[in-house]
This record gives C-alpha cells, structure tokens and sequence, in this order.
C-alpha cells in the first residue's frame, strides 16, 4: 500500500514530467480522496483548481477550496517565492562522489551495456533529481527506468508539505513509462534497468523502497544507485 500512486498523483507527475505550468481543472472519476486533496496544494493556486466529478449525479465544476476548507500546505512552511510543483526546480546536487551500488540483474546485467544505457539511464535520473520538488526535506532525488527496447522513463521525486502523500521518484519513473505506453516487453512491467540518484547525506533516502517496489514490478530489473556529496558552498 506504501506504494500506491493515486489517480490524481498519476495526473500531477505526468502534467509535471512534461513541463504543464499549472493546473486549472480535473476531471476524476470519484470525489477525490483525502491523500490527493492534500497532493494538490503542492501547485500554486490550487484553492482555485476546479474538480469535475464525472460520476456525480449532475457533474459540475467546483473548487478544490470547496473540498478542503482551512488548507495546510506549501504557505505554512515555505517563503512565497519557493518554487511549487510544475513550476521550474534546479536543485544542486554537489559533486558525484561514488558511483553506487549494483542491486540484483543477474542475466539483465550484460544486456544494458549495449547502447549507452546506462549512462542514458543515470544522465535521466540525475535530470530527474535535479528538477524533483522536494523543499521540505532537501533531499532531491531522481529515478529512471528503462524497457527492453531501450526507452528511458525519468521520474522525479515529488513531496508533500504533509510529508505522507509524497509520490516516491521510482513510482514517478513507472507513471512516465506507461504514460508513454512502455513496460510492454518482456516480463515484470518489461522494465530491464533502473538508476536511482540522490543525495549521500540525504536523511530521506530512497533507495530501500526503491528495492523492493523493483523487486515487486521487475524481479530481473538491475539497479544501479548514485550518490551526489554536497559541495562545500551549499
Ligand atoms: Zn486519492
């Protein structure tokens, strides 16, 4: 369950991985739960995002104010001027300090050297870090994906001010891979590879739940874990 990317969270990550510099309205299937109102106070001016329930018995637009009164979000902890999501991040990552750990892969190992793809793999998940939103924590972090025919997915890790609703960078990498109708080769969602980047200080890590969301969706999958160390000037 730790894992669930809800519909609305698909929606945000997918408008966010193409550069959408807002929202203005949603249609969803069902009133919106709790965990998603919460999600979209990460977008400027999400009091005003109108919500179209389509199985409501006269469907009409309404604002995402009307579904959650008294907010908390972003204002209560971040200066205005902070970046929002969909709005452009260029989070620093310091240098490149070691180049981490190879986890599992087995056979598929040898099949991602063709190609570049590995570094393609850390070059995307790294582009993934550097714009994820992630201003309450600090700990920027990217994940890439890649099919067996080659295709690369990034995915940046998107928080929450209410921490919990967070959308992992892994999950985020999964929701541009079948956005893009990828995953269809092969077994395990047909995912061959994946690179994980963040911060080596980083109090929030990734990398355990990253393993064991890979291990679920693609047991053969390798995955390679970078390591950026904070330059002394930030
Ligand atoms: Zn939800």
């Amino acid at each position: 369950m730790h894992h669930s990317v809800h519909a609305e969270q698909f929606l945000m990550a997918n408008a966010n991985a193409h550069g959408e510099p807002g929202i203005r309205c949603v249609a969803v299937s069902s009133v919106p739960c709790g965990h998603c109102r919460q999600f979209l106070q990460e977008i400027r001016g999400a009091a005003e995002i109108q919500i179209l329930v389509t199985s409501d018995e006269d469907p009409a637009f309404r604002p995402l104010a009307s579904l959650l009164p008294n907010p908390f979000g972003p204002p209560d902890l971040l200066h205005k001027d902070a970046p929002l999501l969909l709005e452009p991040h260029d989070n620093e990552l310091g240098a490149l300090e070691a180049t981490g750990v190879a986890v599992g892969g087995g056979g598929s190992c040898n099949g991602i050297r063709g190609g570049g793809l590995e570094r393609r793999l850390r070059e995307a998940a790294e582009g993934a870090a550097r714009s994820s939103h992630a201003p309450y924590s600090g700990c920027a972090a990217g994940f890439a994906v890649a099919d067996g025919g080659g295709r690369v997915y990034p995915g940046s890790y998107v928080e929450s001010a209410a921490y919990n609703p967070s959308l992992g960078p892994a999950q985020a990498a999964m929701v541009a891979c079948l956005a893009a109708g990828g995953g269809r080769e092969g077994g395990g969602w047909g995912i061959v590879a994946a690179a994980l980047v963040e911060k080596e200080t980083a109090a929030v890590s990734h990398e355990g739940t990253a393993r064991i969301f890979l291990e679920a969706v693609a047991p053969g999958a390798h995955l390679k874990v970078y390591r950026f160390r904070p330059s002394a000037a930030v």
